[in-house]
């Protein structure tokens, strides 16, 4: 009989994720911490930022603000670009201008992460909490479709939800991960019902739906550059548009909607303190010239995960029907809830940084009185998601 070892874990499960950590490991050629998701900086990061020490423009004039819009904008396929000061930022201005007005509802998951409700807030406003779809992390769009048919109804100034009598200020889709889903159905069904499509692409920079770029399907769209997402500025955001009013007014109102004037301060609305920094934009500027490798970094990061998840217990998270995700987080999917919280223990215990999807902002105590449609495929999700290191190598 062989006799026990302590250093062995004891049921399948648990061998199963010690193999899961050396495998991690050895893709990232470690026996040190592996994080989830580290800024990469291998470009001319340093270089743009002397300059704009050098030059004194640090701040909210210069020409890499412009330069990183500019970058953006030819990336992305949107016409207009306004770099923000977060995708927080980015995304309560897309909704405000957007046209989401103070007692509104807005369509939008209860799965995702908390800086979506919250901008919702911002104005004013409040979720309507949709379900999310355990095969494309995307709005179960059944259910939504049926929402728009048989729970709203049609007024002079829009759609209103029929149980509240409250109007649809937006409807606002999350591509989770990077996953972006069935947005040709989206923007069919919200011109369908009159209701205005806004894109939290924040997690998305990268990856495009029918060879067309996330957040450039809306009539508003955002990206977030927060330090772990798949590009960085330190922190900052975007919001991108076909629109070119939409993106004048935000430029004008991020800037403390100061009308241009050589000396007299006068501004004509509520205005913001909301443009990113020449010098948050130069790493961007940097960064944009990396993207495209750090794209294929984290492809061929998720295939070696599919392989090796292939004959497992946990499942990996492919990208869905028509989407080139750009897996900023790589997803798997545990049995159950015990088995989530077994192997978050045991991965982070043993320096290999993973961690759950996050609570249902309809769990939040802010948020738990925000109307919602049945949640069973969001908290399916929650009970199983675990996302795993997603760092590029290159
Ligand atoms: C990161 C993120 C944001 C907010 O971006 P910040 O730049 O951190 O303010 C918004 N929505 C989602 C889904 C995000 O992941």
């Amino acid at each position: 009989m062989v006799p026990s070892n302590t250093s062995s874990p004891a049921t399948p499960f648990l061998q199963q994720t010690e193999l899961t950590v050396a495998f991690i490991r050895e893709l990232y050629g470690t026996t040190g911490f592996v994080p989830l998701h580290a800024p990469v900086f291998v470009g001319n990061e340093k270089a743009y930022l002397a300059e704009c020490i050098d030059t004194t423009f640090v701040s909210y004039v210069g020409k890499f603000v412009e330069r990183f819009e500019k970058a953006v904008m030819d990336y992305t396929g949107a016409k207009h670009a306004v770099a923000c000061s977060s995708g927080t930022a980015a995304l309560h201005m897309a909704l405000h201008v957007g046209g989401v007005k103070p007692g509104d509802l807005v369509l939008m998951p209860a799965l995702t992460f908390v800086a979506t409700a919250n901008a919702v807030r911002y104005c004013q406003a409040d979720p309507l909490f949709i379900d999310t779809d355990r095969t494309t992390l995307g709005f179960d769009m059944a259910q939504l479709a049926d929402y728009l048919r048989t729970g709203t109804e049609r007024r002079n100034d829009g759609v209103y939800d029929k149980a509240t009598q409250r109007r649809l200020g937006a409807c606002l889709p999350v591509h989770l991960f990077g996953h972006v889903s069935r947005l040709d159905e989206l923007v069919a069904l919200c011109a369908e019902h009159d209701v205005t499509l806004i894109e939290d692409s924040a997690e998305a920079m990268g990856s495009f739906f029918q060879g067309r770029h996330a957040g450039t399907f809306g009539h508003v769209g955002v990206l977030s550059f927060n330090g772990n997402k798949t590009i960085t500025t330190g922190g900052g955001g975007m919001v991108i548009t076909d629109d070119e009013a939409v993106a004048e007014r935000i430029r004008h109102i991020t800037t403390t909607a100061k009308v241009a004037h050589r000396w007299e301060f006068f501004h004509d609305e509520l205005g913001y303190n909301y443009r990113l920094t020449n010098l948050n934009a130069a790493i961007g500027v940097a960064q944009m010239e990396q993207l495209d490798r750090y794209i294929t970094s984290k492809r061929a990061i998720a295939a070696r995960y599919a392989e090796f998840f292939g004959n497992g217990s946990a499942q990996h998270f492919a990208e869905p029907a028509d989407c080139q995700s750009n897996y900023w987080l790589n997803v798997i999917l545990l049995a159950d809830r015990t088995e989530r919280d077994a192997f978050l223990a045991y991965t982070n215990d043993n320096g290999v940084m993973t961690r759950p999807a996050w609570t249902l902002m309809s769990k939040l105590p802010m948020y738990s009185q925000c109307p919602a449609l049945s949640l069973e495929g969001a908290q399916w999700l929650e009970d199983r998601l675990v996302n795993i290191p997603s760092t590029p190598i290159v």
